[in-house]
């Protein structure tokens, strides 16, 4: 696509840090852009594929940044992930490995966690579980075990998550882990699988040839778009620098120096 097609999107999925925002630093072109694509009758929704996180946590930190948000507004692995199952298990009894707000996010959508119980489990959740205990991967890897035909799904497959001071091992690393022990592999939920980009379409009922991700990773953003037939934006303004796009195998869409850019396109 070239820039003046950024005129057809009426969805624009955006990634969070490194696209509209870096660390505790909004972009300066952000409050217009989001104005800008509500004003002209289009949509916006924000993914992310942290899922140690509430939704409410995010609105919180999107208000601090001085952007008004609603949970709404969001889509996230644990949202995606609690409607896969819904989808393929609806009720089902879960043996949840994340955070509180995982699991009483999937309790909130009708699953019964079943943690103090875990021989009564019907699938394995893997979550971003920043809460982890060794009991919790000592019952993963027993139940994985025991019993090889057990569903087993994790919310997103990132490797690590970036702090202030470097990286800490996020719910790809902890997957990595009951690999080594027990050899199963998830089903993973997040980007760059598309199930969160047939989420968003599902939820708003606008046409894929309508809807963009934008992001500024290729491998997880970018890579969910393209895996769900839509458009792959990447904007230069994070972590992809122009000699890893030049490396890369799968290209983008488009690619943006920032997401300000899309602003003159819409108007
Ligand atoms: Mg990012």
């Amino acid at each position: 696509m070239t820039r003046s097609d950024l005129a057809r999107i009426r969805l624009f999925l955006f990634d969070l840090d490194g696209t509209l925002y870096l660390g505790e630093r909004l972009f300066p072109f952000t409050p217009e852009l989001l104005r800008t694509i509500r004003e002209t009758g289009r949509r916006y929704l924000f993914l992310t594929n942290n899922s140690s996180k509430s939704v409410g946590d995010y609105v919180a930190k999107l208000v601090r940044l001085g952007i008004s948000a609603e949970a709404a507004d969001f889509l996230t692995s644990s949202q995606a992930t609690a409607w896969y199952l819904t989808n393929t298990m609806p009720g089902a009894r879960l043996y949840v490995c994340g955070t509180a707000s995982l699991r009483e996010e999937l309790a909130a959508a009708g699953f019964q966690i079943v943690n103090d119980e875990p021989d009564a489990a019907e699938c394995v959740v893997m979550g971003y579980d920043t809460e982890l205990t060794y009991q919790k991967l000592l019952d993963v890897s027993r139940l994985l075990t025991e019993r090889p035909g057990l569903p087993y799904v994790a919310t997103n497959p990132d490797l690590v998550c970036p702090t202030e001071w470097g990286f800490v091992p996020d719910c790809g690393s902890v997957c990595g882990m009951i690999q080594t022990a027990t050899g199963r592999v998830p089903k993973v939920v997040g980007k760059p699988e598309p199930l969160m980009i047939r989420l968003a379409m599902e939820r708003t009922g606008i046409p894929p040839e309508q809807c963009a991700v934008v992001g500024d990773r290729i491998y997880t953003d970018v890579k969910s778009g393209l895996n769900a037939g839509i458009a792959g934006i990447l904007v230069l303004s994070g972590e992809t620098t122009p000699e890893i796009l030049e490396a890369s195998a799968d290209k983008p869409s488009l690619v943006l120096s920032d997401a300000g850019e899309i602003i003159k396109q819409l108007t």
